[in-house]
């Protein structure tokens, strides 16, 4: 048995509920105890205590990632009615997810993760294709008014002097109809691009952006026109060293582009189509599960974690003691994510090489046959067997073993 790689800095910890927490207990006893000296600032954000600390823990939480750069974190449980008794919540807590992101203002980064036997639904779709999806403004934080006929909208700017500037946006002197109003800030938009372009620079791929700036001359416009400033000053030679490129077109044309593509490359979306896109990525890639987030702030804060959620019905039937499989996969990319991150910056090669095993030994399980049940519902391997969650990790266990120690 070889020795336990060291940690330098510690990585944050973040732990949850449900099934993702049983499957937390268990990815670190079998995968990562045997062969790392964690170090790691714990912090429980499972509902629990969310509601015995006020929520103070998500807080904390988020700022240790500030000051330690990376966290590795659980699913959670956004409360909604239904959980207000069943916890005995003192609040309906908001979600530990939009905090966190709210205070490292951060780009949620989604990737598939690909093994064969596993088809995407575009079979050209060979390598993982990464969304960005600028979590600010637009759509989503709108005001609209339901308009009566004989009425006339128009757009008003106030300066700080009081000067107006108006613009028509309809006389309804023919119909009644609707009116909406919606913002965004270059500051905002500026951060956006930055974390892209990090994100590229990250993994070498290059940076897709596309908008609908001919049509919309302003609004759209200024989201082009602030990734273009910001990539020509700040990326462009870092870019050209790496061989990727910055790439901009329009929406539409990029939507067919992705089409034909091959995949490897990110795609920075506008807020609602990265709303609509990653769903549609997320779908053609196969599986929920097989789907891992990164958020990452404009100055380089990243946190890993899985996109799906706390896998609930899997949790009751464990709690009556019945067989779950329940897929880890996600949520064990979360923590190599993680480690491989700690150890980039920390400079300790070690741990990059364990993460980079850690990942190969779960595809080679897959790869090998033996999956948990929703893989096995789609996967086209002829000799494939389904496992139980616990029997999945040990068999990825046994590859790991013989990877770290060969
Ligand atoms: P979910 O936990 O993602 O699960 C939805 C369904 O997808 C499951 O019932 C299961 O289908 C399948 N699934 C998802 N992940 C799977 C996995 N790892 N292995 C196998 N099957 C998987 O979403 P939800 O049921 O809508 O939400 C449950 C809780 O999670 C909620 O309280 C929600 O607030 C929370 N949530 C948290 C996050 C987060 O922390 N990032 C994200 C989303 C949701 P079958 O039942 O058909 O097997
Ligand atoms: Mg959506």
């Amino acid at each position: 048995m070889a020795k336990k790689i060291k940690m330098k800095t510690p990585l944050v910890e973040m732990d949850g509920d449900e099934m993702t927490r049983i499957l937390w207990k268990w990815i670190k006893e079998i995968l990562l105890e045997p062969y790392v000296d964690l170090n790691c600032e714990y912090y429980d954000l499972g509902l629990k205590n969310r509601n015995e600390t006020n929520d103070q823990v998500t807080f904390d939480s988020a700022e240790a990632t500030k000051k330690y750069g990376v966290a590795v974190k659980c699913a959670t449980i956004t409360p909604n009615a239904a959980r207000m008794p069943e916890y005995n919540l003192k609040e309906m807590w908001k979600s530990p997810n939009g905090t966190i992101r709210a205070i490292l203002d951060g780009t949620v980064f989604r990737t598939p993760i690909i093994v064969k036997g596993i088809s995407p639904y575009i079979p050209t779709w060979t390598k993982p294709i990464t969304i960005a999806r600028h979590a600010y403004g637009d759509v989503y934080k709108n005001t609209e008014i339901q308009v009566n006929k004989d009425s006339k909208a128009e757009l008003v700017v106030t300066d700080k002097e009081g000067n107006e500037t108006r613009e028509l946006i309809y006389d309804f002197s023919d119909s009644d109809g609707i009116v909406q109003g919606i913002h965004n800030k270059n500051e905002s938009i500026a951060g956006f691009a930055r974390a892209c372009l990090n994100y590229g620079l990250d993994l070498k791929q290059d940076v897709w952006f596309a908008t609908k700036d001919t049509i919309s001359k302003k609004y759209d416009h200024r989201f082009k026109d602030i990734f273009q400033e910001i990539y020509d000053k700040e990326y462009k030679e870092r870019y050209e060293a790496a061989g990727i490129e910055y790439f901009y077109t329009l929406i539409d044309d990029a939507v067919a582009r992705v089409i034909r593509s091959n995949g490897g490359y990110i795609w920075a979306c506008k807020n609602y189509d990265g709303d609509v896109m990653s769903d549609m990525v997320s779908t053609a890639y196969g599986s929920l599960a097989m789907m891992t987030s990164v958020l990452v702030s404009p100055d380089g804060i990243y946190e890993y974690e899985a996109a799906h959620g706390t896998v609930q019905r899997h949790y009751y039937k464990y709690l009556k003691g019945e067989e779950t499989s329940t897929n880890s996969v996600a949520t064990i990319f979360a923590w190599s994510g993680a480690l491989r991150k700690r150890g980039e910056l920390d400079e300790t090669p070690d741990l990059v090489d364990f993460a980079n095993k850690l990942e190969q030994a779960t595809i080679q399980t897959i790869e090998d046959g033996v999956m948990t049940g929703d893989l096995y519902l789609l996967s086209s391997l002829e000799n494939k067997t389904k496992v139980d969650s616990k029997t999945f990790l040990k068999e990825i266990g046994k590859r790991l073993d013989t990877l770290v120690n060969s």
